[in-house]
């Protein structure tokens, strides 16, 4: 098996690294005062970040898979603001990628040019108040009205929210049908009955915008369902495959310049008259960080080689869970290393720890990517209702 990147993969991720370190200007306000920065992510969208894995009969890359991975991880790698990562994921993986994948012709010419030219944000919309990791509980609901569906209902911690055009919203036909009632809709901002409010302040990927999505009797005409009647499961399958995929690729990329950074400062910072990576415990915990990042990695290959396949793969949701924890771990880690100054904001170590939290708590919590392995593997079995993304055969190519 030869893991080596072909030299077109190399080139793309050493392109976007590079655009990645002219991103992320003012990052320390924005990420108090929690604000994206518009002109980084309209540089990514002329970058052909947004087009990636877009088919080209829609002005796509038309990259595969497992190269968006080390694209978005040289991002990650150069890009030191994650919520702009976040954000950028959440509109590649949870939107783009299921319009290409279910969207009728119409939508695709309506949508897509838009999505990845950065004229048109997009957001997608599961969690309730009630429903969070029991997303196909969910209350939100679309009555038929002739050549119309009326959708009534919120949704929370919505990436994107506050600056979207369009959203993915699940609602359900009839809650008493379970997960097999769950349908998917194209709803636009400018509609009636839309509207978007921010309540909760985030801990961490702060200049990632998120908020509350509320429609009330709001009135969708029939093409704008995304998929069949009923198919909302199986869209969100593949959604989740997609994104617990591909989504923190990215925190690859930041993990690696944050160990470079650390064994910078193991060499130049001095105590007891020798720098302190002579101490075996720094160096040990240096190695431990590099041996978590090359599992995170590995797993996030071989979710991204996957998904080109034809069949459902249960390292959508390793790489998720895996990228995550070492994340978490890392950057606790080098907060450790830079001591007193790594719990400042003089260095990265702490903003890094308070966004990777979050991602072990989006795209299902690292719980639910376990039940959801547990079922993959035939470990549990269970015969209810399917956990988020573990419903229908999982993986669809978009070409
Ligand atoms: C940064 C961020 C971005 C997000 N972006 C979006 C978005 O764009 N769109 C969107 O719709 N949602 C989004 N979310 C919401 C996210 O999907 C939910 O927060 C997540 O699914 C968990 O739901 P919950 O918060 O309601 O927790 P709950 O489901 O209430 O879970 C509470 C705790 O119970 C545990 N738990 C629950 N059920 C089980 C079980 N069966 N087995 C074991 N443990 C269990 C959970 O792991 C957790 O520890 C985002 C969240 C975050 C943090």
């Amino acid at each position: 098996m030869n893991l080596d990147w072909t030299e077109e993969q190399a080139e793309l991720h050493e392109r976007l690294r590079l655009l990645g370190a002219e991103l992320g200007h003012d990052l320390e306000e924005r990420d108090g005062s929690q604000r994206l920065q518009d002109g980084d992510w309209k540089r990514c969208a002329e970058a052909g970040v947004l087009a990636l894995p877009l088919p080209k009969a829609y002005g796509g890359a038309e990259r595969d898979p497992l190269t968006c991975a080390i694209a978005m991880e040289g991002l990650g790698h150069g890009c030191r603001d994650n919520g702009l990562l976040i954000s950028l994921g959440a509109h590649l993986w949870a939107v783009e990628l299921p319009i290409m994948v279910f969207g009728t012709d119409e939508q695709k010419r309506r949508y897509l040019p838009g999505l990845h030219d950065g004229s048109l944000t997009g957001a997608h919309a599961i969690t309730e108040g009630a429903s969070g990791s029991d997303a196909m509980a969910m209350t939100m609901t679309a009555s038929r009205d002739g050549e119309h569906y009326i959708l009534s209902g919120s949704k929370r911690f919505v990436t994107n929210a506050p600056i979207a055009d369009v959203f993915i919203v699940h609602a359900t036909l009839d809650p008493e049908l379970g997960f097999t009632g769950v349908t998917a809709f194209l709803v636009e901002r400018d509609q009636p009955g839309v509207s978007v409010e921010t309540r909760f302040e985030k801990s961490g990927l702060r200049t990632a915008p998120w908020g509350e999505l509320s429609l009330k009797n709001c009135s969708v005409h029939a093409s704008r369902r995304l998929g069949a009647e009923k198919q909302g499961s199986r869209i969100l399958a593949t959604t989740m495959a997609w994104e617990r995929a591909l989504i923190l690729a990215p925190l690859l990329g930041t993990m690696r310049r944050q160990i470079d950074e650390c064994i910078e400062y193991a060499h130049s910072r001095e105590q007891f008259g020798q720098p302190i990576g002579r101490f075996q415990s720094v160096s040990n915990r240096i190695v431990d960080m590099w041996v978590r990042l090359e599992q995170a990695r590995l797993l996030t290959y071989r979710a991204g080689w996957d998904l080109a396949g034809t069949t459902s793969s249960v390292f959508s949701e390793a790489a998720q869970m895996q990228v995550s924890e070492a994340a978490v771990a890392t950057f606790q880690d080098a907060m450790q290393i830079f001591g007193a100054l790594g719990y400042t904001k003089e260095r990265d170590a702490e903003r890094n720890l308070r966004d990777a939290l979050g991602t072990r708590i989006s795209s299902g919590t690292t719980d639910i990517q376990r039940l959801v392995m547990a079922e993959k593997l035939g470990i549990t079995g269970r015969a209810g209702r399917p956990v988020t993304g573990a419903g229908g055969r999982a993986v669809v190519h978009p070409r």
